[in-house]
């Protein structure tokens, strides 16, 4: 006998579960909701792309790209054979005749393997798709919004994952005006009060553009080879690489010096700093609260100008529940029209840890439970079971019909566990006498209800919630 093996999700990924799976499903149902209300649409996609939209997007000096990205080669199919051999001069459809072509160039056309990625996040899709369905020429601004699962090799922890899922949405056109910017962090400010999430805190900066960048980043550079004996490897090698990143750093020691080092808001060009300034009035004229945060750059290569964050509260060190800035500019790297563009990621599964969190007895609560058991005594009674549950759910009450019969009282004890708000009693009598009683179990009361007055009755709970 082979050894039986017991199968567990893979580290860094996990299954959700009702009730959890209820919570987040009114989450997501909250953000389409809301998004909705400001325009926006849904856009579905792949969850693999080429390997390369990612690298030439993100920036392949970043963590993500670097060291994160779950990648693999994909074989090439017939089509795409037919395709490489063509473009290198070869027709395969004299392949077989030997003309024209070596046998090496063959085998070299035929060992062609595609890299493909499991995306790591999505903003770079949804760039893909703005350009490759030519919505440039679509009107006005183009706001699309995504929820799915994204991939990174991160060394898991709480709130931290291999497998997370996020809620975007991006804002994609010829306008880069700040009241862009500030539209879309009020969309998301009410989005997380929709969802119920306690309190969040906004930080906002512009880390300036092409014009001004640069040149902060070499000073920025310069004053870090200064201190360089004075910090950790991480941050030694970003000098080099990507001086920016060490503003993230979280490790004490290294603290005092990035306090001292060169800030960005020192450093913009009249252009970028006249454009921050105006999202902060336009803001304050939806009163969205916000704190600056200078050291707030953001890990990903191709955000401009303005870039922004919400934390909230009972997540410990992971307690970022959405990261979002301007990337003007990543159409174009893309190969794709001059675009302006804006948008945030949401992490779901740290929104949802925080309102659980905040709130661990009334998040359940909250959620639309089991309505009615139908207690059901005697072979006679069960036709009128099965015919009250389908008409019941018709109406769009949760109903619960034991699939076999069960003792009164057990049905009654298990209407109790699987939190049911009634027991709904079919005996013989109740069959003989065309009547239903109706138990509310949080405090034993009964009432006989004809099928009319019980379908009215328990419909009109279900609108008062
Ligand atoms: P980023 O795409 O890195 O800007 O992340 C945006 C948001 O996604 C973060 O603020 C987190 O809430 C969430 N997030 C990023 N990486 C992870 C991860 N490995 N596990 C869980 N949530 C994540």
């Amino acid at each position: 006998m082979p050894e039986k093996k017991q199968f567990r999700a893979i580290k860094g990924t996990r299954d959700i579960l009702p009730p959890d799976s209820a919570l987040w499903s009114r989450v997501e149902q909250a953000a389409r909701d809301v998004f909705a209300n400001y325009g926006f649409g849904e856009i579905r996609l792949p969850i693999f792309e080429e390997t390369e939209l990612f690298a030439r997007s993100i920036g392949a000096e970043t963590d993500v790209v670097s060291k994160e990205m779950y990648t693999f080669q994909d074989p090439l199919d017939i089509e795409q054979i037919i395709q490489t051999l063509v473009r290198r001069g070869i027709d395969p459809t004299k392949i077989h005749l030997g003309e024209g072509f070596s046998k090496p160039q063959i085998w070299d056309a035929l060992q062609q393997f595609e890299w493909l990625t499991l995306r790591p996040e999505a903003t770079a899709s949804v760039c893909r798709a703005y350009i490759e369905h030519g919505m440039h020429t679509l009107p006005g601004n183009v706001k699309l919004y995504y929820i799915g699962p994204m991939f990174r090799r991160e060394r898991p922890q709480k709130g931290r994952y291999r497998q997370f899922y996020q809620i975007g949405a991006e804002v994609l056109g010829q306008s880069d005006a700040p009241a862009i910017d500030a539209e879309l962090v009020e969309m998301l400010l009410v989005f997380f009060r929709r969802a119920g999430l306690g309190l969040t805190t906004l930080y906002i900066n512009s880390i300036g553009d092409k014009n001004c960048r640069p040149q902060y980043v070499e000073l920025l550079r310069e004053e870090l080879r200064k201190v360089k004996d004075q910090l950790r490897e991480d941050s030694q090698r970003r000098i080099e690489t990507n001086p920016l990143r060490v503003l993230d750093s979280k490790v004490a020691e290294e603290q005092p010096i990035i306090e001292k080092l060169p800030r960005i808001a020192d450093h913009l060009c009249a252009e970028c700093r006249d454009h921050f300034a105006k999202v902060k009035d336009e803001l304050k004229l939806r009163g969205v609260a916000y704190e600056e945060n200078w050291r707030l750059v953001r890990g990903l290569d191709y955000y401009t100008r303005t870039t922004f964050e919400v934390t909230a509260a009972g997540l410990g060190s992971q307690n970022a529940v959405c990261g979002g800035g301007r990337y003007d500019g990543l159409v174009e790297l893309l190969a794709g029209p001059p675009t302006k563009g804006i948008g945030f990621a949401i992490g779901s599964d740290r929104t949802i840890l925080s309102i659980q969190e905040s709130d661990a007895e009334g998040w359940k609560r909250r959620l639309p439970g089991l309505a009615v058991f139908v207690a059901w005594m005697g072979a006679k009674s069960y036709p009128a079971a099965v015919s009250i549950a389908r008409k019941l759910r018709d109406c769009g009450v949760s109903v619960e019909l034991p699939p076999e019969e069960m003792k009164f009282k057990k049905s009654l004890g298990l209407a109790d566990k699987l939190g049911a708000r009634y027991a709904l009693i079919i005996g013989e009598d109740e069959v003989a006498s065309e009547t239903y009683t109706l138990k509310r179990l949080s405090d034993a009361e009964q009432k006989k209800l004809n099928e009319n007055d019980l379908l009215e009755y328990l419909e009109s709970e279900k609108r008062s919630g």
